[in-house]
Order: structure tokens, then sequence, then C-alpha cells
């Protein structure tokens, strides 16, 4: 019997039970319009309230700086271009962030390059590490943003956020954060972290796709990206997602309610396959392990090639990614693989396992198991392996 194993939690993740059955109604009988005053709608916009009430106690925010939006793109897309638009009337013309964020992020900056605003990448270490020094040495007077992800999607490090925050505020700046990978599993408090903005997305942690929030800490004013209707206090227009929101209310509450211990389990889990793959010969591991996602592995196989691999574990049922799934379809490189320094033809060979709260030490022991037998397989068919081998022989 074939069995399946998913282990790409940080491309999305399986919906809980529990916030599907909280979704239920609103995709039945609950469909009334939030905006509506009869009870049908005021029900509706009462979930609306409890969800929003929800996310806000996760991330340490009050309920009225939460505002929905259709998933971490879209947040990631309001808080920079809504404030950098903003304060380009105040002579404000620079953006910061660093060079491995999602696109998101980076596509973000780019269509505000054409708009004419200037940018600054910041570097990271080979480890992946943001150093919250350099942060510093890019403010200028005319910065309006400093954006930095929370935890990278493709090799999990995560960033000294707290640090990066207070340094903006010393300076004025404000500081946006995209936490779609962190949230769920690091313990986030946006006020004590110096967090101005945020961005989340409700399929990274067990909730729908298509929702998100963006976090907008009070006094800040957020410019509109989506005209329209008066929904979201008149910041963000179009009827509610009102099963969306629901579920992903559902869904942080569940999944924040024992991060410590759910971090415990899996990263146990982690680190016992990653030992087991890295006994496999010539295989890296692309990230540091001291500020870790605990269900990130990302490891680079020489004379490998990364769509093969992927093809073959498929074969055997499990679902990983190579890079990123956002960059597959194109034979690119991982943006973020070359940020920490390696050759483009070692990133050609990297796979990223991403494990969750649905995977077992079951799953681990049969990703141990399969993997050294696809390496080895696909090394003997490779002409160049068979040059790595020689070239290591001369
Ligand atoms: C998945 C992801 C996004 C995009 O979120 P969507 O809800 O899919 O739009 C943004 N940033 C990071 C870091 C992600 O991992």
């Amino acid at each position: 019997m074939k069995r399946t194993v998913y282990a790409d939690n940080s491309a999305t993740t399986k919906i809980s039970p529990k916030a599907l059955d909280a979704m239920m109604p609103y995709l039945t009988e609950e469909y009334g319009n939030p905006s509506s005053i009869y009870s049908k709608g005021r029900e509706a916009k009462k979930a609306v309230e409890e969800a929003r009430r929800k996310v806000a106690k996760a991330i340490g925010a009050e309920t009225n700086e939460v505002y929905f939006t259709s998933g971490g793109s879209e947040a990631d897309n309001w808080a920079i271009k809504g404030t950098a638009r903003r304060l380009a009337k105040k002579g404000k013309k620079h953006i910061i962030t660093t060079v491995f964020e999602h696109h998101a992020v980076l596509h973000t900056v780019s269509s505000l390059e054409k708009e004419g605003f200037e940018i600054t990448y910041i570097k990271v270490s080979k480890d992946g590490y943001v150093d919250p020094e350099d942060v510093k040495n890019a403010i200028r007077d005319d910065t309006a943003i400093v954006s930095v992800m929370y935890a990278n999607n493709e090799i999990g490090s995560i960033q000294p956020i707290s640090e990066i925050g207070a340094i903006c505020h010393k300076r004025g700046v404000l500081f946006h954060t995209d936490a779609v990978q962190a949230l769920g599993n690091v313990e986030i408090d946006v006020k004590k972290q110096n967090i101005d903005m945020m961005s989340m997305s409700a399929h990274k942690v067990h909730g729908p796709k298509g929702v998100g929030a963006l976090y907008c800490r009070k006094g800040i004013i957020l410019q509109n990206l989506i005209d329209g209707g008066a929904q979201e206090r008149s910041k963000r227009a179009g009827t509610e997602n009102t099963a969306g929101i629901v579920g992903f209310g559902s869904a942080i509450e569940e999944i924040c309610e024992n991060i410590p211990e759910r971090a415990k389990r899996i990263s146990q889990m982690r680190d016992k396959l990653l030992a087991n793959i890295l006994k496999i010969d010539r295989v890296r591991l692309n990230g540091g392990m001291e500020n870790r996602m605990p269900g990130n592995i990302n490891v680079s196989f020489e004379g490998v090639e990364g769509e093969s691999l992927l093809l073959w574990l498929d074969l055997n049922g499990i679902c990983a990614s190579s890079g990123s799934a956002c960059t597959s379809g194109s034979l690119d490189p991982s943006h973020v693989l070359l940020a920490i320094g390696l050759p483009a033809e070692i990133a050609h060979g990297s796979l990223r396992i991403s494990l969750g709260d649905y995977n077992t030490m079951e799953d681990v022991d049969y990703i141990s198991e399969k993997i050294p037998e696809i390496i080895t397989r696909l090394r003997a068919m490779s002409p160049l392996w068979e040059r790595i081998v020689k070239g290591e022989n001369k």
C-alpha cells in the first residue's frame, strides 16, 4: 500500500478539523452579510469580531489593530505600499528590506522602485541571519519603512526581530515583519517585540486558504490598498470572507495554545530526520541551527538535481519542496540559497522538508529510509556525480 507523507508544511498546511467545524455554519446556513443589520447579518458580524479577538490575543495586539485580508501576500503589499505611498508625500522615498524575503515583499518593493522609491537590500549571513547593525547603518532620514521577515520560508532561520524593531523605533522608522512562517511556531508579542505592522496567513497555521491579516499598531495611519465599501473600518473593502475568517480565528487560537510543546515535538522529529539525512555522502545543511523553525530542514545534495529528487519522492508518496514552491516551474535557483552564498549548481540540488503537527516519528523513519535510496539511484545515473567523484580521486 502506498503511503502519503506530507512534509511541505511551509508551503501550506492541512486544515485543522476544529477550524473546519467552526467554518461550516458560515458556509451553509449562516450566510448573512456581516454589514447587514438584520439578525443573520449581525450573527456573521459577531463571528468576524470574535475571530478578530482571537487573532489579536494570539499576538499580543488589541482587537482593533487587526485587519483581515485575503492572505499573507495582500498583507505584505498593504503594509509596504500603503506606508511607502503615504510617507512619500513627506519626502520619504527610501525602503529597507532584505535580500531573502518572500516574493510577496520582494516584488512589492520592486514595483515601488518603478514608482520612484529607492530600495536597500540588507544582506544575510551564510547561516541566513540579518545583523541588526546592518539595518541600523542602512537607515536614513528619508527611510519610510523597514521590512524584515520573522522567519525565512526556505531555510527556517528566525531573525532578531525585537532588536531590529528597537533600532527602527529609535530612529523613528516604521517596522514591518512578514511573520507568515513564524506564526504558531514561535511566541509572538507585537508590543514587546517593537513590531509596528505584521503580516499573517491562515493556511500556514492549519486554517483555510485565501485569508490572512495585517496587524497595524494603533496610531499608525494605514493607507488603503483596496478601495470600496466600508468593511474593516473603511480600511479594506470587500464583503468579509466570513467562513475563512472564522476558520483563521479558530486555527490561530488552537495553534497558539501550546507553542513550546508543539515546537518541542516537531523539532525532535526534525532533528532525528536531519541526523539521518546528514549521514549521506556530500550533503550540506542550509541555514543555521541556533535559531531555526522547529520543522524546517533544508539540505543540498551534490550531484543531484532537485526536481528529479522531488519526482522520486513523490513516487514514494512524500511531498516536499525544492527551494521554494513559488519558484518551481522556473529553473532559476532559489534567491534565498544564493543569498546565503551557495553556488548555483549546489542550490539546484536542494531539498526543503517542513514537518508539522500532523507528522509522526513513523513519517520520519519512512523519509529516512527513502531519501538515501533515491539519492543513490539518482547519483548512479548522473554524469555530474561521476565527475564530482573523479575530481575528488585525482
Ligand atoms: C506563504 C507565505 C506568504 C504568502 O502568504 P499567502 O497567504 O499564501 O498569500 C508570504 N510570506 C511568507 C514568508 C510565506 O511563507
